[in-house]
């Protein structure tokens, strides 16, 4: 049987940074994924994700994320792709929202630039929208996108030039803790040995973690790509991303949405979508047609932000959030053995951090702590999730 310092279980957006941190710090890897580098079957596809500093979920995220931030320019500089953008980010919201009072308390707290605008100067500085009257927003330069799929096929390719054996097309079907505090882990394939195991299942935890009952759940959710009305006033240079930031929008009580700049030219569609309003499903069921009732009802909420937004619907596809009862991330050893890290539960905002979670899993697996893992905001053994 082979022999490895450490496995990693699922290659996708942390998985593939685990594996390329653990060669670069000379670990003798294999990763194991079911599927090719880049696909779309679990969290990582659909062109791009938001990246953001100024973090409304809580200020104990911003730390990491200025580390993920010198973690994706690594990434860029050593496998040579175009991954990340940073085209600003307004956060618009009322005045006592999550969206636009979170964005600013995290900004203040860790001097974050960041400008504060009315509605007046929204549609002033990006007349592709209109909001309420009585909006405000916080602006930040430093925010923008990175695209998943180039991401994944980056830290794959990293990884296996340091040296990591790297097997796709090849699922997990079964692992387990041996006596001698290492792990076996069987594949369709094969059975391979190591001294640890990086679990990163993303929206397959369910499966692959049963034994911990993690009360997670595992969302169908939609991005959508419609056409604008281009016109004099308002032409597609105004939507691209080099006039347009990244938006999350909540005002008057309407549901949180999120969206992006257009990146495929003029036909490609400005991308947005609802940021909460999954449905419960499984990674293996996921329906994954969309419906003409949620196009016109994401159109509906769009149009509210959008006045233009009426041309047809160039794409919608369907992508798998994991969310845990606090939304906050599940990152630690393994409850039951130490030997075995885990990653999972990212609630739909995980991928910004890819480079600093495969930082904080190699040092996991490698030395049994990270320095840069918060003390318990991530603990698997947290109180929410043992139902409690
Ligand atoms: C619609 C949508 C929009 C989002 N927008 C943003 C955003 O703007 N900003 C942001 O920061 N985050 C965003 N996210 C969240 C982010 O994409 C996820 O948090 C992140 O991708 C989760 O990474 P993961 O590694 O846990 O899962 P994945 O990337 O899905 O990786 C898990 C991998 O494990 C593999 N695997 C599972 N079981 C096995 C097995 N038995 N054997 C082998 N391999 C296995 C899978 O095939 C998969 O490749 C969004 C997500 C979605 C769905």
């Amino acid at each position: 049987m082979e022999h490895y310092d450490v496995i990693v279980l699922g290659l996708g957006s942390m998985g593939g940074a685990a594996a390329n941190t653990l060669a670069e710090r000379g670990a003798k890897v294999l990763g194991l994924e079911t599927f090719a580098p880049g696909h779309d079957q679990g969290a990582a596809h659909g062109g791009t994700r938001i990246i953001r500093q100024s973090y409304f979920e809580s200020p104990e995220y911003v730390p990491l994320l200025q580390r993920a931030y010198e973690g994706w320019r690594k990434l860029e500089a050593e496998s040579g792709r175009d991954i990340m953008e940073l085209c600003g980010g307004i956060y618009i919201g009322d005045p006592d929202d999550i969206t636009f009072r979170g964005s600013k308390e995290a900004s203040e707290l860790h001097n974050l630039p960041h400008e504060i605008l009315d509605a007046d100067e929204i549609r002033r500085r990006f007349p592709t929208m209109n909001p309420a009257d009585d909006a405000v927003a916080v602006y930040e330069a430093n925010a923008g996108y990175v695209r998943p799929e180039e991401t994944t096929i980056a830290n794959a390719q990293v990884a296996a030039k340091k040296g990591a054996t790297l097997r796709f097309h090849e699922p997990v079907t079964h692992w387990q803790a041996t006596p001698n505090g290492g792990v076996e882990v069987v594949t369709t394939q094969g059975t391979y040995g190591a001294d640890r195991l990086v679990i990163t299942p993303g929206p397959w935890a369910p499966q692959v973690l049963p034994e911990l009952n993690l009360p997670l759940s595992i969302d169908r959710m939609i991005f959508y790509w419609f056409s604008p009305e281009y016109s004099d006033a308002v032409p597609y240079e105004r939507y691209s991303d080099k006039q347009h930031p990244v938006y999350i929008e909540e005002t008057h009580g309407n549901q949180q949405i999120y969206g992006f700049p257009m990146t495929d030219g003029p036909a490609g569609g400005l991308k947005l979508g609802f940021f909460r309003k999954g449905s419960p499903t499984t990674a293996n069921t996921i329906d994954r047609n969309v419906y003409d009732h949620e196009i016109a009802e994401m159109r509906e909420r769009a149009l509210q932000l959008f006045p233009y937004l009426t041309g047809p619907v160039v794409q919608a596809k369907t992508c798998l959030y994991s969310v845990t009862p606090d939304e906050h991330f599940v990152i630690g050893a393994h409850p039951l053995h130490e030997q075995i890290q885990i990653a999972c539960g990212f609630s739909g905002h995980g991928f910004k951090f890819v480079p600093v979670v495969g930082e904080i899993l190699a040092d996991l697996a490698l030395d049994g702590r990270s320095a840069m893992l918060p003390p318990t905001l991530f603990d698997p053994k947290r109180a929410v999730l043992r139902g409690a």
